[in-house]
């Protein structure tokens, strides 16, 4: 298997560079821009499998950037971890809400950086399983990596994905949010309770179109259900 190859965009030549150094060392192929512009080059030349996004970028911010990544067909499903020096609550969720799949806080170690890397990867990857899962006209294959609504193709996220998947193989029984992060995120990962209903949110607005969002039925005091009873 090639190496993965991950673009930093990030305008602080020091961090760019501790990161660099950190992830070439992990064994990752680097690709490295200043700002979105020069990260837009890049992708055009090589698409990366993970991109690194810094918040605070001079001409286009992070999360404007992320938001234009996230609409776009050919980046949509690239994985983006926003590197942020803010720590205020409601800045991680708008992080998340823009299309990020996760962030993490400046300054972080690099060990931390590596295993939020690895976790966003595996959540990306399919289990090479040729399964489909289907409830109320909604269908997920899981080989394709493809939901589907009769005959639509619904937009969703990578961590949506990976949320529906999990819920449509588990029918009729209640997560909490933190079995939810233990099993959709994985164990090892840094993420607040918070970040699961940022996620349920977003997968019932891909849901919403097509009348499946009711699927998702949040159980008060307990978490999270996909039912197919009302
Ligand atoms: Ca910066």
């Amino acid at each position: 298997m090639s190496a993965k190859r991950l673009l930093i965009v990030e305008d602080e030549q020091p961090v760019r560079e501790m990161i660099g150094f950190v992830l070439s060392s992990a064994g990752y192929e680097i690709q490295e821009a200043t700002d979105a512009r020069e990260a837009q080059s890049q992708i055009a030349e090589d698409l990366p499998d993970l991109i690194l996004l810094d918040w605070m970028l001079p001409g286009v911010s992070g999360i404007e950037y992320a938001r234009r990544l996230k609409k776009e067909e050919l980046t949509r499903e690239i994985p983006i971890i926003m590197l942020t020096a803010r720590v205020e609550e409601e800045d991680k969720v708008l992080g998340l809400e823009s299309g990020a799949d996760d962030y993490i806080t400046k300054p972080f170690s690099p060990r931390e950086l590596v295993a939020r890397i690895k976790a966003v990867m595996r959540r990306g990857t399919p289990g090479g399983d040729d399964e489909m899962l289907v409830a109320n006209g909604l269908k997920l294959d899981i080989a394709s990596h493809r939901v589907t609504a009769g005959e639509v193709t619904l937009e969703i996220g990578p961590t949506e994905y990976r949320l529906l998947e999990f819920f449509m193989a588990h029918p009729e029984r209640v997560y909490s949010r933190s079995q939810l992060l233990d099993r959709v995120w994985g164990s090892n990962v840094y993420v607040e309770e918070r970040t699961v209903d940022v996620h349920i949110r977003r997968l019932r607005k891909a849901l919403e179109p097509h009348g499946c969002d009711n699927l998702i039925q949040t159980v008060r005091g307990a978490g999270y259900r996909f039912s197919t009873r009302t």
